[in-house]
């Protein structure tokens, strides 16, 4: 995924990019309708999918095959609950119950271009040890994005990001990064949530990145879990996660993807 070229995008490519970040965010809405004590993980990813597709758009995570050697992804969703920092997969037999926090991370695929948002939901209610942990990796995010302006370097988006997390005592995940986005799910440049300041590659107007901090409550270790993909915190304390599809502005982000129909239902 580090591999070749950043590329830039023209306005028109943005706007498309925007339109399936836009879908992406609808559905994360419909989803959130959904979510309380008891509600099936499965029944959540078909609930996804069908909104996508009626939507004219394609679940992008779908059957998306790695570089990495797990095999490819058979759901619509990444449904990561509690110590599961990311990649966590819908299952029959698997239930959200009261007081978890859980990542939902959605990708859509339309008109040739990806759009890619993730947000952590609370359960019914939650303790408030893990409210503060999703407003802090919330709050992160939103200050990274204040350094997301031509001129800037990619190292400050990641410094800002790092710094108010820590302050907070959590601390970052440093394999799982955010990417470049547009024509694939996952382009170049990779976009650490570390860093040091005014180091990195140079940011400029046409850039379309995903940003998405992973925040553990306690230590940064994370392993594989038996099934290929859900990436756990080894010590199994909570996780969250937040992602949106900013483009580079001249003087301010653009951000592509919303939360509105989640936080406005
Ligand atoms: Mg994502
Ligand atoms: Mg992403």
């Amino acid at each position: 995924m580090s591999e070749g070229r950043v590329t830039l995008k023209t306005r028109e490519e943005i706007e498309l990019i925007r339109e399936s970040s836009l879908l992406v965010g609808k559905t994360l809405g419909e989803v959130n309708k959904h979510i309380k004590p008891g509600v099936n993980t499965l029944k959540l990813d078909q609930i996804a999918e069908e909104f996508i597709r009626d939507n004219g758009g394609i679940p992008a995570f779908k059957d998306y095959n790695p570089s990495f050697g797990s095999s490819p992804f058979p759901y619509s969703l990444c449904i990561s609950a509690n110590e599961e920092v990311v990649h966590g997969m819908p299952g029959k037999n698997r239930y959200l119950k009261e007081g978890d926090i859980v990542s939902i991370d959605c990708g859509v695929y339309m008109n040739n271009y990806y759009g890619d948002s993730a947000y952590t939901f609370a359960v019914g209610e939650i303790s408030p040890q893990k409210r503060r942990l999703m407003d802090v990796t919330k709050q992160s995010l939103y200050k990274g994005l204040e350094k997301a302006v031509a001129g800037n370097r990619l190292g400050d988006i990641s410094n800002a990001i790092q710094r108010h997390a820590e302050a907070f005592g959590y601390s970052i995940v440093r394999e799982m990064v955010g990417h470049g986005l547009g024509r694939n799910l996952h382009e170049p440049p990779e976009v650490p949530n570390y860093g040091r300041k005014r180091s990195g590659l140079l940011l400029e107007e046409g850039m379309v990145l995903a940003v998405e901090p992973m925040i553990n409550l306690g230590r940064r270790f994370i392993k594989i879990a038996d099934d290929g993909w859900t990436v756990l915190a080894t010590d199994r304390k909570p996780s969250a996660h937040y992602e949106h599809a900013i483009a580079i502005g001249k003087n301010k982000v653009d951000i592509l993807s919303t939360f509105e129909y989640i936080e406005n239902y």
